[in-house]
């Protein structure tokens, strides 16, 4: 019984420590590498598909794009569990399908958070896609986005 209980001990704080080991290379990836806003995937996402961008719902929560069919939230590939939530949220405040577009801005590292939120959506019934740096259409390293951060810092 002792036995058993160290053993658990000792596993959960090993998990604990390679959780928090995961979290923390999920921030490293969040300041190092995001070149865009989120909000400029979420502007040529939504115009594209004809969405309402920052639709107010009753209890004062923002959906990033909504469209006819979809109440879309964005994110970046290391919030891929909080847009899960979101979604599901937006969903059931407007009765529209949810669906996540999770943002890959290095695709080959990314893809496998993209691969899960999509095995999620299929059982839990939400739509999902992902966006790469295509959908920005930049040019000279810059977007056409004047409140996207690669407009203020030079
Ligand atoms: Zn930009």
């Amino acid at each position: 019984m002792i036995k058993k209980i160290s053993y658990c001990l000792i596993f959960g704080l090993f998990f604990s420590i390679t959780t928090s080991g995961m979290e923390y290379n999920s921030n490293r990836i969040k300041y190092h590498s995001h070149l865009h806003s989120e909000s400029s995937y979420q502007h040529a996402w939504c115009s594209a598909h004809n969405g309402i961008e920052e639709y107010e719902n009753k209890d004062k929560t923002r959906i990033d794009c909504l469209t006819c069919t979809h109440a879309v939230e964005f994110d970046f590939a290391n919030k891929w569990a909080e847009s899960i939530g979101q979604a599901e949220h937006y969903a059931f405040m407007t009765g529209k399908k949810g669906m996540v577009v999770l943002i890959l801005e290095n695709p080959k590292k990314e893809m496998i958070y993209f691969k899960r939120v999509k095995t999620l959506g299929q059982i839990y019934n939400f739509d999902t896609e992902y966006v790469t740096l295509d959908i920005l259409n930049i040019t000279n390293g810059k977007c056409q986005y004047k409140d996207c951060k690669c407009n203020k810092y030079k």
